[in-house]
């Protein structure tokens, strides 16, 4: 991680005054790396390093902390700044309907985020939303978020064939109007490059609606691309805010970074998967400590908060470290993770957990979850509380009873070691609460 490699950088200064613009910028060659490895776009990554040159040069090395430490603290505080210190809400405090406007490229999310958006907003906020999807160009692209609504429980504008975009934002508004809908959401065309007539056909669409917000929706994983997308569509609409998409995958948040460096506007959400429930506030510190390569620890301690007392994850953390983290656990544990979105919402999250995840996602991913289920209920209670007793004898019964191979039970085995390894490390390192502070 990054605060390894300025460790290296910094072993030299340690115990020394004040850092010197030249400690400082062999630190910044790095923390640049450590940028674009995150896919954050050159000009802003460039910009931000000399931001942070200015800010860091003078400081005090402080006697408690490394050098190397210390800038990642100083990096991590200007990206959170960058990022935008708190979360955004959507600003729809005006006269009904308000109209979201929801723009971008094909295939970025934007009819996903559209639905995630209005069932948020209907449930959690009790809004009366009407959605409208001005998508002309793509087939059946009206039908998709159709069946969305049904899915979220959302109404969407009865479709009309033939209809033009502005001539669809017009019906729209007319029927948000006279039945009283609280938000109309409009999910517009996108190309898969930036063209004029689809920019041209935004605008009109967006001077007939006067959005309250218009949402600038951009796949996380394209990252240097992104620039240029976001770029555009901000020349030519006044956008209030972006929608950073696929944040589940392996993006690593550079494109957070360049998205707001260049819209100059605030990350309003984060999707997280497929599913109609993965949208999350966007949170800067994540994004900053994603960047850093410090893992998205705060987002998993949250996600398993949701699920089960903070308690009762400290508990098991401290059961795990002794070693006595037994199947009854580690069957919690799955029920947990499949209430929690399954595998793909915390792959990637928590830097110690990585390994059993992969492995686990290499056996089938989350189907594997109801197999490793099974497989522990074909266990005895005394198998299941002492897990070293299950010999190749009981393997082929377990197997057996649950449907599943000796190969599954096998992995099982492995995966319950590899997480109880994984909790001794985090205890090592300070534990839940102990990683927290480290990103705080
Ligand atoms: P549009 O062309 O911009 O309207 O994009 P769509 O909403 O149709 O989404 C394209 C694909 O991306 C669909 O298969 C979505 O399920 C998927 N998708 C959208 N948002 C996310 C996300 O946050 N995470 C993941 N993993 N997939 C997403
Ligand atoms: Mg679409």
């Amino acid at each position: 991680s990054l605060s390894d490699r300025l460790g290296g950088v910094f072993d030299r200064l340690r115990g020394r005054g004040a850092l010197t613009e030249a400690d400082v910028r062999a630190a910044m060659r790095e923390v640049r790396v450590a940028l674009l490895e995150a896919d954050v776009a050159l000009p802003v990554a460039r910009d931000f390093v000399d931001r942070v040159t200015e800010q860091a040069v003078g400081h005090n090395v402080l006697r408690s902390v490394t050098p190397g430490q210390q800038v990642v603290k100083i990096v991590h505080d200007a990206l959170v700044a960058i990022l935008g210190a708190d979360e955004s809400e959507l600003l729809l405090d005006v006269t009904p309907p308000a109209v979201v406007m929801m723009v971008g490229l094909q295939g970025s999310g934007k009819t996903t985020t559209t639905a995630k958006i209005a069932r948020r907003l209907s449930g959690r906020d009790r809004k009366k939303v009407l959605m409208a999807s001005l998508d002309v160009n793509r087939p059946a692209a009206q039908e998709q978020l159709a069946t969305l609504g049904t899915q979220v429980e959302v109404a969407t504008l009865p479709i009309i064939a033939g209809q033009q975009p502005v001539d669809i934002a017009r019906r729209a508004l007319q029927a948000a109007k006279l039945q009283g809908y609280d938000v109309l959401m409009l999910d517009t065309a996108g190309r898969l490059h930036v063209d004029q007539a689809l920019m041209d056909e935004m605008k009109a669409v967006a001077d007939i609606a006067d959005p309250a917000e218009i949402l600038l929706v951009v796949d996380s994983l394209t990252g240097q691309d992104a620039v240029n997308v976001a770029q555009n569509f901000s020349d030519q609409v006044p956008l209030t805010g972006v929608v950073l998409t696929r944040m589940d995958g392996d993006a690593r948040g550079g494109a957070a970074l360049s998205m707001r460096a260049v819209t100059g506007k605030p990350i309003k959400f984060a999707g997280t998967g497929e599913k109609m429930d993965a949208l999350e506030a966007f949170h800067p510190e994540r994004v900053a400590g994603r960047i850093l390569g410090m893992g998205d620890v705060v987002s998993l301690v949250e996600r398993a908060a949701e699920s089960i007392q903070q308690e009762d994850a400290e508990r098991m953390a401290a059961k795990m470290a002794k070693g006595q983290f037994d199947m009854n656990d580690l069957r919690g544990q799955l029920a947990q993770m499949r209430r929690m979105g399954g595998l793909g919402a915390l792959a990637g999250m928590m830097p110690g957990m990585k390994k059993a995840q992969g492995a686990l996602q290499q056996a089938g991913g989350d189907k594997v979850l109801i197999h490793m289920d099974a497989m522990i209920g074909s266990m005895t209670v005394k198998e299941r509380s002492k897990p070293e007793l299950i010999n190749a004898k009981r393997k082929i019964r377990i197997a057996k009873g649950s449907g599943t191979t000796v190969q599954d039970v096998n992995k099982l085995l492995k995966m319950h070691q590899e997480m109880s390894t994984a909790m001794k490390k985090l205890k090592k390192m300070g534990g839940i609460k102990g990683l927290m502070a480290l990103l705080g």
